[in-house]
């Protein structure tokens, strides 16, 4: 028997401890694992810390407590991003000798100044597929002198992936096999398109890695084979897909889920107690209650 045949799938939920789980969470945990078992698949817990900013150790714990009130199992030992830094370092310094980054020095203040004065003259700023405005373009074309001289300055700088020559690397359609649905109801084979998220940035001042670039290295480096997650994740695997491809990285079958919507008709929060699961919990509910609602 083809020994990488054998192998059996591997899921993961990934959660990132800045809140409590909400039923969406829920949803996304129950359907990893239901599907680890019924496929005599793995089914890993990853937490996804990298922002220091916002990440605490109380909602890593509430999260664990949470997940195993619902009668879920996952491997030992947990991955936490934080531990693993150095990766996400190493491999944007592979994307920096490919040359398909670079350092972007303007600072949040900076980009809504230009983003208003340009507004204001009636023109729309272009924006990406969560409704924040794209980098502005200056700084992808600086020379290579031009940006050693900055970096030697010692100016705080994110590293951004120039989308448009990385997508050149290798010219050919860059596609995603989508086995759930996104959010206008898109499955089957997917053609990418990194460039509606315009320059993504990998690695800011104050965290090394961004989720873009922590979550693609992780599911490959775990050996995940199934990425099953919330339809807001749906535009993200096109960057996903770029990063994969230029860090030769393998592709995961994607599955995107169904968002569970509050009473408002809005996507839940993690500020949202009453949809929260420990809220569930504290109100006498049961496991049974919650996958009742989800599923
Ligand atoms: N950590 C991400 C979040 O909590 C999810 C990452 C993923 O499933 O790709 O939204």
């Amino acid at each position: 028997m083809n020994a990488t045949l054998s192998k059996p799938p591997v899921f993961r939920f990934a959660p990132s401890p800045n809140g409590l789980l909400h039923l969406g969470h829920a949803l996304s945990a129950i359907l990893n694992h239901d599907m680890a078992k019924a496929q005599n698949g793995r089914f890993l817990l990853r937490i996804e810390d990298i922002d220091p900013t916002r990440s605490t150790p109380e909602f890593e714990a509430a999260i664990l407590e949470d997940l195993s009130w619902l009668g879920l199992d996952w491997e030992k030992p947990v991955r936490r991003q934080s531990d693993h830094l150095d990766l996400y370092r190493e491999a944007l310094g592979k994307l920096i000798k490919m040359g398909v980054v670079y350092p972007a020095f303007l600072t949040r203040g900076a980009i809504k100044t230009m983003v208003e004065t340009f507004e204001q003259r009636g023109k729309a700023w272009p924006r990406d597929p969560d409704g924040a405005p794209l980098y502005p373009p200056e700084e992808r074309g600086l020379s290579a002198d031009q940006q050693q001289r900055m970096l030697a300055s010692g100016k705080q700088h994110a590293w951004r992936l120039d989308v448009a020559k990385a997508m050149a690397v290798r010219g050919e359609p860059l596609t995603w096999q989508e086995a759930g649905s996104g959010p206008k109801g898109e499955t089957g084979i997917i053609t990418a398109d990194p460039a509606a998220w315009g320059d993504v940035i990998l690695s800011r001042a104050d965290a090394p890695s961004s989720y873009h670039l922590s979550v693609t290295l992780d599911d490959a480096l775990q050996g995940v084979t199934h990425v099953v997650r919330g339809q807001d994740l749906f535009h993200s695997t096109s960057v996903h897909r770029l990063l994969q491809r230029l860090l030769g990285l393998p592709e995961p079958l994607y599955h995107h889920h169904r968002l569970i919507l509050g009473p408002d008709g809005r996507k839940l929060s993690k500020s949202n107690r009453d949809t929260g699961i420990a809220a569930f919990r504290a109100a006498g509910r049961t496991p049974q209650d919650v996958r009742a609602i989800v599923l």
